[in-house]
């Protein structure tokens, strides 16, 4: 019988082979019970530090491992493993559970790990994902050390997908490329570490499956990365339809490869900026691979998220320095905290409101906790230095907004002149063109800031009133509307007009076919996940930018997002 199951496009490719289940052990297994009387604390104190130790070294040994296969920053996973052996909370637990309630070891690190998770669970938040499996497969690593369990690597006979409850970083990182051709998990997310794992393993992953139905290992299964899609079983014609698109995708990624490190021009020699977004440090690496051309969007609220307490100026200098620092002079546009919405904050007290998304977020609220904005923008300047910076200010929708923020920038910068920490004297300043009055008032607004840079999932939501969180409306958000390519043209002229460059760094950026409308309406920034860059650099030398400019023009009189799809997908051939 054939199943055809939708999961969560954890990473792209496709594989076809034999299927292998995983079954594995978990640190959610129920705790067996041991006699309260036969535990002898010290023993079992001295049992775990054993287990603690071994599992330090495993960990340090897969750290290295990692960080020669695959990057510092990919290693940077085990480097918080081995945080968690080492924090003397977790450890606290431990003990107090062994000396005070008399636990056994084993029961011990269990329930200390069920807790730590349940407790990042009650905080419902995806980003925390990643920190649950972290604990869950540090809790299974010490265990299988106290059993003597030990080895936890998966061993294939022959090339096979794996299929699996879930898997650990560690599980993943150990996967033998030879052997794995790709796999499939019931449980995790995109965010989580074992698919950012499988997306620097350039293995084909889909999560997030759900229960799978009880097939014989040895039976074929599609697995396709970029949709999502699982087939177990496929028929013959299924197949061979998988066989091709998997020989189009990696011929086309052979292609694309050979464009990591091309310069960004169009067949007529206009030069684009093709940037990456990234939402922290460890996105960096897949930005120099991809041979971005500088960081076109860093969303900072990522690193204001995923703890528990602000991070200090100082944090946030070595940070932004970093990433200055390490795109060696490449353009690095760092947005100011926009949080709200979609993006809150535990320990940022906002007020319950009925319409987040249209409510106290990014510069509104760092304009009400000005704090946070001084804090930050002080740590934005003192790592001027360090590259080509330029700030950019979220949702800003009326001058008096842009003019406020500018004020306390020109103060926290002449306060640090002052203290004579060295500041760049070439940094460049411009808002987000993502809500309709910033594009209606671009005019105005072009003389005061040095860029725009276009929004197209907040314009498109508030253009259309469409919740981009919402899966009823999700049709309003699909595709580029009219209505929103209206707004990026007007403010693409007044850009043009008051002399200053413009930007997207929207999804909409790395679309193979918006970018070419975006192009054709005088934009010269295009920022987009990583991964797109070397394709859309591939298709941008196949484009010339006059014709691309009449496409914008009749694109302009269409009537629906459909009806641009149509006509854009029928000339860009
Ligand atoms: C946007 O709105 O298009 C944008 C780039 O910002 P974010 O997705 O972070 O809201
Ligand atoms: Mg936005």
């Amino acid at each position: 019988m054939t199943y055809r199951l939708q999961g969560i496009p954890a990473s792209t490719g496709i594989a076809i082979g034999p299927l292998v289940r995983y079954r594995e052990q978990s640190a959610q297994r129920p705790t067996p019970r041991c006699d309260a009387a036969a535990v002898i604390p010290d023993q079992e104190w001295e049992h775990f530090s054993k287990a603690l130790e071994r599992s330090r070294e495993q960990v340090t040994l897969l750290r290295d491992k990692t960080a020669a296969e695959l990057g510092q920053e990919k290693a940077e996973i085990f480097a918080s493993h081995l945080s968690i052996l080492k924090d003397p909370e977790f450890l606290a637990e431990v003990r107090r559970k062994v000396f005070d309630e008399q636990k056994d070891a084993v029961a011990a690190v269990r329930e200390t790990g069920l807790m730590f998770m349940e407790l990042l669970r009650q905080l419902e938040d995806e980003l925390f994902t990643g920190r649950i499996h972290d604990i869950e497969d540090i809790v299974s690593r010490i265990v299988q050390n106290m059993q003597g369990t030990g080895d936890e690597s998966i061993k294939l006979e022959q090339p096979s997908v794996l299929t699996a409850v879930d898997l650990t970083p560690s599980q993943t990182a150990q996967l033998d490329r030879s052997m794995v051709l790709g796999f499939v998990t019931e449980g995790g997310s995109a965010v989580s570490h074992s698919s950012i794992l499988a997306r620097s393993l350039g293995l084909p992953a889909v999560v997030g499956i759900g229960p799978l139905p009880e097939i014989v290992d040895g039976a074929t299964v599609i697995v396709d990365g970029n949709s999502g899609v699982v087939i177990l079983n496929p028929d013959s014609g299924v197949l061979s339809e998988y066989e091709e698109k998997r020989k189009a995708y990696e011929a086309e990624l052979q292609l694309v490869k050979a464009f990591a490190d091309k310069p960004s021009l169009t067949k007529d020699g206009l030069k684009i900026e093709i940037a990456a977004n990234i939402g922290s440090i460890k996105d960096l690496e897949g930005a120099i691979r991809n041979g971005a051309d500088g960081i076109g969007l860093f969303r900072t609220e990522f690193m204001f998220m995923d703890r528990t307490a602000m991070p200090s100026e100082d944090e946030q200098f070595e940070v932004y320095k970093h990433v200055l620092e390490r795109m060696k002079g490449k353009p690095v546009v760092i947005r100011t905290l926009d949080v709200g919405g979609d993006k809150q904050i535990p320990y940022i007290r906002l007020e319950p409101e009925t319409n987040p998304f249209l409510g106290l977020r990014a510069i509104r609220l760092c304009l009400e906790k000005e704090d946070l904005l001084r804090t930050q923008i002080r740590a934005i300047l003192r790592a001027s230095v360090f590259g080509t910076l330029r700030i950019l200010l979220p949702m800003v929708a009326t001058l008096e907004e842009l003019r406020r923020a500018k004020t306390i920038i020109i103060e926290e910068e002449a306060n640090l002149k002052k203290r004579n920490v060295p500041v760049s004297e070439t940094w460049e300043l411009g808002i987000m063109i993502e809500i309709p009055s910033a594009a209606l008032l671009a005019d105005h607004f072009a003389p005061e800031v040095d860029f725009f840079s276009v929004g197209t999932n907040d314009l498109t939501q508030y253009t259309m009133a469409a919740d981009r969180m919402n899966r009823s409306v999700a049709y309003l958000n699909r595709g580029l509307s009219p209505a929103v390519l209206r707004l990026v043209d007007m403010a693409s002229r007044s850009a043009k007009a008051h002399g200053i460059w413009i930007g997207v760094c929207g999804e909409l950026a790395g679309d193979p076919e918006a970018f070419a409308l975006f192009v054709g309406l005088g934009i010269t920034e295009l920022s987009m996940g990583a991964a797109s860059v070397p394709r859309i650099r591939s298709r941008l030398a196949a484009l010339v930018s006059t014709e691309a400019a009449q496409w914008a023009e009749r694109a302009l009189r269409l009537e629906s997002a459909e009806a641009i799809h149509q006509y854009i997908s029928g000339v860009i051939g």
